[in-house]
């Protein structure tokens, strides 16, 4: 069993059979082409931060800590530039800025690595990863074998990809291409980030100031991983029929909800709210002051203090409003 201390931003202690570290991209083929590893369970492991650990894991986890960013071509305006799956996200992105190398900016901030980033198509302040993200090279587990992956193969949804369906934990990413441009062409069509820049008085703002701007708006609402553990949005925002819809909205005028195909997607955060559990504390873990979809560790919280939480609410918002919250964060 290893006694090192896995990575994750809630910062809830965690143990493992086996604990791998990759430094070196090459490390994979051979790494991977174990067929062991897919008779017992594996886990692929970034920063940790869509994560949260409820028990020990009995099996291996392999961690991405490989590093490396480079301008691989540039055609005009075009760049093509690859990053190595263990970079963290937001260096990232400020490197890219640094570099004059545009297209990432809205996505700055986003806690975790590169080599995550894909798997989920992370996303904030009117950007996605897909939008940038040329191409994806990763390795097959039990086989080593490569395989890079272009930007279709990967279908790309919201906050959803190939990664977490048909392929769902048998490729670990080694390193993404992203296609990003000389020209800064900023994106602030989003109302907070747009209201953010008009309140600092900037019109125009440089590639900094905006991913500055984002950052702090971010950080508004959101609690920092090195101040308060989290796993960022913990429930996914639920569908129900349009019937159901305008039920609760008769009900609940101010309800926040946003018409989908299949019905209308509610704010998961507006019902917790609502239902009395922003700011609430259930032994050491609580519902964050400022947002009420994150749950925090209050100091010292387990995974079990997290599910008991969790399942408090998901009990009283389907009591209340007849609807079933699921878990956003991935429960290990
Ligand atoms: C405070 C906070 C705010 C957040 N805000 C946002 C936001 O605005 N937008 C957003 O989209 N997300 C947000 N998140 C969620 C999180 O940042 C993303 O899910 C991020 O991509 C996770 O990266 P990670 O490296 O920590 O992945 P992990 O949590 O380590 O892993 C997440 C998933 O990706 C898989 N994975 C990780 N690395 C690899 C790899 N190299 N190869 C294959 N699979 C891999 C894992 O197996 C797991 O299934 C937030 C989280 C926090 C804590």
């Amino acid at each position: 069993m290893t006694n090192t201390t896995i990575p994750n931003t809630f910062g809830i202690a965690a143990t493992a059979d086996c604990y791998q570290v990759v430094s070196r991209e090459e490390e994979l083929p051979s790494m991977l082409a174990n067929p062991t590893l897919v008779e017992k369970p594996c886990l692929i492991l970034g920063g940790g931060s869509n994560m949260v650990f409820t028990r020990h894991f009995s099996g291996t986890i392999i961690h991405l800590e490989n590093k490396g960013v480079r301008l691989m071509e540039a055609h005009d305006d075009d760049l093509l530039v690859e990053a190595a799956a263990g970079e963290v996200w937001d260096d990232f992105v400020r490197y890219c800025i640094s570099q004059g190398w545009y297209g990432v900016e809205n996505l700055v901030a986003i806690p975790g690595t590169v080599g995550a980033a894909p798997v989920q198509n992370v996303g904030a302040y009117g950007r996605e990863a897909k939008d940038v993200i040329h191409s994806v090279r990763a390795y097959e587990l039990g086989t080593g074998v490569k395989r890079v992956f272009g930007n279709d193969e990967c279908r790309f949804g919201y906050r959803d990809s190939i990664f977490k369906h048909e392929l769902k934990g048998r490729y670990v990413v080694g390193s993404v291409v992203f296609r990003l441009h000389r020209t800064f062409a900023p994106d602030i069509r989003y109302k907070a980030l747009s209201d953010a820049l008009l309140a600092a008085g900037i019109t125009s703002p440089t590639p900094t100031q905006l991913a500055d701007t984002i950052a702090e708006v971010r950080w508004s609402k959101l609690p920092r991983p090195e101040v308060t553990g989290s796993a960022g949005s913990f429930f996914k925002n639920p569908i129900v029929s349009a019937e159901h819809y305008e039920r609760l909205k008769a009900e609940y005028p101010d309800m926040v909800a946003y018409p989908v195909a299949d019905g209308y997607k509610l704010a998961a955060g507006w019902l917790i709210e609502c239902a009395g559990w922003k700011g609430r504390s259930m032994g050491r873990c609580g519902v964050y002051e400022k947002q009420a979809l994150v749950l925090v560790n209050r100091g010292g919280c387990t995974g079990a203090d997290v599910i008991a939480l969790a399942d408090a609410i998901t009990v009283d918002i389907q009591t209340r409003f007849g609807v079933t919250l699921e878990k956003e964060a991935i429960i290990i």
